[in-house]
């Protein structure tokens, strides 16, 4: 098996230097002109010494190869199941640095061909390869951090031991990307709310100087002032209701929602908060719900502000004089409540970054609309606890629907919760 594998590598090693040298030369030649039997033969020269040159290189190898015996196994059966079913990577190693086994987490990310390859090969980390080299039988495990930034950056502490017993090393990595993620998505928090915060506390602190110096008799000014004043402390206020929003959400996250809930009456309530907003726009919003729609596990004040947040978003970006729509379905198992404006619409490219804190397609036109840029985020993680699922459609010009999808309560369930 390994020795016919070895032939057709050997092959394929000929082959490819044999063909590419075949066309460059041949390509060289008909564009310098020369006769074709010339050329012909140059490129047949060209490409037998490509040829000899890469399938010596590749007998080397395999010589190599052939000459090393298969080492016998080195672990009992039972060590071997123990290893294969760990969630981490594990990669053993001979004395001769070559793999002799890797578990199934090792396998999905060096591939099933290891056996026999040098680490050097399979991990291509060279602090992995200096450890391996250093530590000594039985002595403490070596511990190094690296990180393998494409195609998706990632980053591993990787453990390397020798054992005392056996002529074995292993190593063994830990993947630390989402801890590594949830690092710097905290302090991306962090920096991005006391940068929300900073800047209508300065246009507050500055516009408090001028009202105390030179427009300290100027009655229009000071009348101009305080009403920017008041919008800033509003924008500071909401920014913090939804931090707090979002942390209260957050820390139940895990917790599933356990009460009735019908939604017809919660996204009334939701869209009657919002009317007097949408008058002031002149956007006319219309609800319909299907008969007999089924009620939700669910927290109604939760589910109130998801709803809320959603045709507040229609109206902002909607089109003055335009329209906003709610439609309750039942759909596979599931209720969808689905919120459609016919307003500026959404590039596609933006879409799959509209749930992250603070993200907006245009940061003025949201700041202009009282946004906080924590709309979103909140919805998601509302969607998250209640199990269902946000679906996002629509196109720059042509308005937008936001569908979110909660698993319907079936009439035996809604029973016992009635009883409970
Ligand atoms: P904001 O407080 O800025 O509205 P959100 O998290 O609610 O923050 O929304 C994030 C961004 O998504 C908005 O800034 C806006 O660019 C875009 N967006 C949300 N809803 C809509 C919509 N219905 N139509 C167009 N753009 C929208």
């Amino acid at each position: 098996m390994i020795r016919s594998r070895f032939r057709w590598k050997t092959a394929r090693d000929w082959l490819w230097p044999f063909a590419c040298g075949l066309a460059a030369a041949g390509a060289w030649l008909w564009w310098r002109g020369l006769p074709e039997h010339s050329a012909v033969l140059f490129a047949a020269f060209i490409a037998a010494v490509l040829a000899v040159f890469a399938g010596h290189r590749a007998w080397q190898q395999h010589q190599i190869d052939a000459e090393m015996p298969t080492p016998p196994d080195p672990l009992p059966e039972v060590a071997r199941e123990m290893f294969e079913r760990l969630p981490d990577p594990l990669l053993l190693l001979d004395e001769t640095g070559r793999a002799v086994f890797a578990n199934a987490a090792m396998r999905a990310a060096v591939g099933a061909d290891y056996r026999r390859k040098p680490l050097s090969v399979l991990l291509r980390e060279p602090s992995i390869q200096q450890a391996v080299e250093t530590v000594g039988p039985g002595e403490a495990p070596v511990t190094i951090e690296f990180s393998i930034p494409v195609p998706i950056e990632r980053h591993f502490q990787a453990y390397v031991s020798r054992s005392a017993q056996a002529p074995l090393t292993f190593v063994l990595l830990h993947d630390l990307t989402a801890i590594k993620r949830t690092e710097r998505m905290r302090a991306d928090f962090v920096a991005n709310a006391s940068h929300e915060l900073r800047t209508p506390l300065a246009a507050v602190s500055g516009f408090i100087d001028t009202l105390r110096g030179h427009a300290r008799d100027d009655e229009q000014a000071r009348e101009q002032f305080l009403g920017i004043m008041s919008v800033e402390a509003q924008r500071m206020r909401r920014l913090i209701e939804d931090l707090l929003s979002l942390t209260r959400i957050e820390l139940n996250e895990h917790v599933p929602p356990s009460a009735r809930v019908d939604l017809e009456p919660v996204v009334t309530s939701a869209a009657a908060a919002l009317a007097p907003l949408a008058k002031s726009e002149n956007i006319s919003l219309q609800i319909s719900a299907e008969p007999g729609l089924p009620p939700v596990l669910g927290d109604r004040d939760e589910l109130t502000q998801l709803f809320q947040n959603l045709m507040h978003n229609a109206i902002k970006y909607g089109r003055s004089g335009g329209h906003v729509w709610v439609v309750l379905a039942p759909k596979d198992g599931m209720v969808s409540v689905a919120v459609r404006d016919d307003g500026e619409g959404i590039p596609r490219e933006a879409i799959p970054r509209l749930t992250e804190r603070f993200y907006r397609v245009d940061v003025k036109r949201s700041r202009e609309k009282g946004g906080t840029g924590l709309g979103l985020a909140i919805v998601k993680h509302i969607v998250n606890r209640h199990n269902g699922r946000l679906q996002i459609e629509s196109e720059a010009g042509a308005g937008s629907t936001f569908t979110v999808l909660l698993p319907a309560l079936s009439k035996a369930d809604a029973a016992v919760t009635e009883v409970l």
